[in-house]
């Protein structure tokens, strides 16, 4: 809290967006204070298809704007948070009955040359069959593309974008609600509830940012002012768990006859990720689940390409998420823009109230600049834009291979799997996570999944976990590792750790 009680800028939600407008806001030398009424990354953020993608399929809407900026966004965020985010080939079958040839590779050109490339490679032809790069695909197909993208852990980059604003001065408080804002002599006065016990507090911002995701028109019904002309659509996408399909490294995209693709991407060592869908719903709430008719929809996309049709038994774990996508009036869900827009609006010049609608992973922090550059007016002394060169938590550039040589020199006795992921969630911050450690007994009780004490003790006293839940599937994917008896060990674990 700054002078008089009263913070600069209130965000509310704890996604993708309100973590990276918090971290550049508190930059900047705002004081800031975020709320989240569950976990940070519980929603939309946890359950995307975690690519750092320009969007291929979105130049055929003529979304160039997007595409480029998604498409620099990728070198940003590689050098930002090498940790979290890595390059990822995509090899893009052509069917003769499909998309023309002429017409893909024109796709990829473009794409090549649309945003600027540093470090990925650009895009080819390829020949099928091919030893690596038809891996798992039917035989018979005679040629397809193959272009570079980038994958992410997105909870996980949400949450060291949350830990970046701590460590800029930001306040993050999870499990505290907004309920409501009205204006008073020229400031915001906000209710906030605690979603544990229910008591509500107030407190007074100058500026208020609602980035609440699939909430954000519940979130703006409880701000006191004018009605909003922009509206969001709710549009859910699920994916499928499956066996990995290949041993190799590259993703797929496939084509489906409806015009949409689907993707197949390498997962969590052991597994592959395939999705997504698009069906409009009226409530976040509608759509916590993967239907029955998506689960269909997704096995018939992929079985059309694979060697070896996969089988409703062969899901291992499905998750379903909803897109808050803004309404620019198109009848087809999967066309509707993955752009963002923001409106503000503000009383004779004071207490601004700014709404995000829709946006992407990938377009986060560009989207926290603009919301930043959008709010310049009202806090004169705000400094310049800074988040392009900066590294997230645990990605800072001392993290090389030698690094991580280190920690096999330290930790030798640690299953070089376990030791990769924990290297991989943690970046630079594992040295904090394991601190002294020589052995794997010095880490404490191993919960499975290279998950131990020494971890679930760092996560919970310095990324917000308080629950299993936290731990299993959102700082860690270790729940799709671990059976159900080792998942509940944990949960029991990091409730007595808090106390509960
Ligand atoms: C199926 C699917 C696939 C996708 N794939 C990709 C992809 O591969 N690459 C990509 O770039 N993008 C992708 N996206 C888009 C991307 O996931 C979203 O644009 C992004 O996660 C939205 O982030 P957000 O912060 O706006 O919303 P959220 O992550 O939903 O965060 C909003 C937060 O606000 C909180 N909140 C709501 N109301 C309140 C309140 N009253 N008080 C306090 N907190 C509140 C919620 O609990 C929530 O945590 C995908 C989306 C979906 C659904």
């Amino acid at each position: 809290m700054s002078d008089a009680g009263i913070v600069d800028l209130l965000v509310i939600g704890g996604g993708i967006n309100g973590a990276g407008i918090a971290r550049d806001a508190a930059g900047r030398g705002l004081s800031v204070l975020l709320v989240e009424q569950d976990d940070l990354a519980c929603a939309t953020s946890n359950w995307s298809s975690k690519l750092v993608h320009g969007g291929l399929r979105y130049l055929e809407q003529y979304e160039f704007r997007l595409v480029r900026e998604a498409l620099e966004e990728r070198e940003v965020l590689l050098r930002a948070a090498p940790h979290l985010v890595h390059p990822l080939r995509f090899v893009l079958p052509h069917s003769p009955d499909m998309r023309p040839f002429w017409f893909l590779r024109l796709g990829v050109w473009i794409y090549d040359r649309l945003g600027q490339r540093v470090s990925l490679p650009g895009g080819a032809s390829v020949r099928f069959p091919d030893p690596e790069l038809s891996a798992g695909l039917k035989a018979g197909l005679q040629r397809g593309l193959s272009y570079f993208d980038c994958r992410v852990d997105d909870a996980r980059l949400t949450v060291i974008n949350a830990m970046g604003a701590r460590e800029k001065g930001a306040t993050i408080r999870t499990r505290t609600r907004f309920v409501s804002a009205r204006r008073e002599a020229g400031v915001w006065r906000a209710e906030l509830e605690d979603a544990s016990t229910g008591s509500r507090e107030a407190v007074r911002a100058r500026a208020i940012v609602n980035a609440a995701g699939p909430w954000v028109m519940r979130a703006l019904e409880g701000i006191d002012h004018q009605p909003s002309p922009a509206r969001i659509r709710l549009v859910k996408g699920s994916h499928i768990v499956v066996p990995r399909i290949h041993g190799l490294d590259h993703a797929y995209t496939l084509q489906n006859p409806d015009k949409r693709i689907v993707f197949v991407i390498p997962y969590e060592r052991n597994f592959s990720l395939i999705g997504t869908t698009d069906v409009p719903v009226e409530t976040p709430e509608s759509a916590r689940d993967i239907s029955g008719e998506e689960t269909a929809y997704l096995l018939e996309s992929v079985n059309r390409w694979l060697a070896s049709p996969l089988k409703e038994a062969d899901i291992v774990w499905s998750y379903a998420g909803v897109r808050p996508l803004y309404d620019d009036g198109s009848d087809n869900p999967s066309a509707i823009t993955r752009d963002y827009t923001l409106v503000v609006e503000d009383e004779g010049g004071c207490a601004p109230a700014l709404n995000v609608f829709g946006g992407k992973i990938t377009t986060f922090r560009c989207l926290a600049e603009s919301v930043l550059e959008k709010l310049g007016p009202y806090f004169p002394g705000m400094r310049a834009p800074w988040t392009a060169h900066e590294p997230l938590p645990g990605g800072e550039t001392e993290f090389f291979e030698g690094f991580t040589y280190e920690f096999t020199d330290r930790l030798p006795k640690i299953k070089e799997p376990y030791l990769v992921g924990l290297i991989g969630r943690h970046g630079t911050r594992v040295r904090e996570v394991v601190g002294d450690a020589t052995s794997p007994a010095d880490l404490g009780r191993d919960f499975g999944a290279g998950l131990t004490a020494r971890e679930i003790d760092y996560l919970v006293d310095h990324e917000w976990a308080r629950t299993g839940e936290d731990v299993l599937w959102r700082r860690t994917k270790c729940g799709l590792h671990l059976n159900t008896a080792e998942r509940s060990a944990v949960s029991e674990y990091v409730a007595a750790r808090i106390g509960h």
